[in-house]
């Protein structure tokens, strides 16, 4: 298993863009930018190409999506920046502030935490208005590791998780609960970690086209259990 530095991205790449979605913001409607590259390998990831060979999806142009963006201004509230790990690629307070200044459009980042010096200065900036953050797992190195895919550095995703609640943006908290690697109870230990009214979520595993191909074909929850677990340890969206 490799440390999460050794995958961090060396170009700004723009890999994806959905113009409407009112799934990716709770509660918004908003545009979906995505940014190859992370430094991750959780076995259960769908944008295993956009996470592993970013290189082989096309680039979008920056200067046509804002200029969309500028357009569209009436009609979104705000521009989901996501991937992959958007913190890793270079290009992300660049656009972010071309999204913010001129546009004057509010954006959330979704992230998976490992560096909160990135998500405390794009906080300061004022160039995020919220964020959603994975806890992958239990907060322990183990745990961590075997969810994440990589040599994890817990005090980072602490750290995160620290700097996001004391933010004052909006933010919540998410885990996937996968069968085999995510276990309930450990869905316990985490609400503990993050406290109980912190604002969390859990979301169901999906079995096809996972990055590790164990997990394809694996069996999901079923809906009644997984509803139960989200009553059981879901507190809701937004501080
Ligand atoms: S699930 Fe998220 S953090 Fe994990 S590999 Fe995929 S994009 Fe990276």
């Amino acid at each position: 298993m490799r440390l999460a530095s050794e995958y961090n991205c060396v170009a700004p790449r723009i890999k994806g863009f959905i113009p409407l979605s009112m799934l990716d913001w709770p509660g918004q409607i908003c545009s979906v930018i995505f940014l190859g590259g992370c430094n991750f390998r959780c076995p259960a990831c769908h944008n295993h190409k956009l996470v592993v060979n970013p290189d082989s999806l096309p680039d979008f142009s920056m200067s046509e999506i804002l200029s969309y963006l500028d357009g569209r201004k009436g009609w979104i509230d705000g521009v989901t920046i996501t991937g992959g790990e958007p913190t890793v690629n270079p290009g992300l307070e660049a656009l972010l502030e071309q999204i913010v200044n001129p546009l004057g459009l509010r954006t959330k980042i979704d992230t998976n935490g490992s560096n909160p010096a990135l998500i405390k200065r794009l906080i300061d900036q004022n160039l995020i208005s919220a964020v959603s953050m994975d806890i992958k797992a239990p907060l322990d190195f183990e745990s961590y590791s075997r969810v994440c895919g990589v040599l994890s550095d817990i005090d980072k995703i602490l750290h995160s998780i620290d700097i996001i609640k004391a933010s004052g943006i909006d933010f919540f908290f998410r885990t996937t609960v996968v069968p085999g690697l995510v276990a309930e109870r450990e869905l316990a230990e985490i609400k503990n970690t993050i406290g109980h009214d912190t604002p969390y979520m859990i979301q169901p595993f999906r079995n096809i086209d996972t990055l590790d191909p164990h997990l394809k074909g694996f069996p999901e929850y079923e809906m009644e259990r997984f509803e139960s677990m989200k009553a059981r340890y879901g507190t809701g969206l937004f501080s």
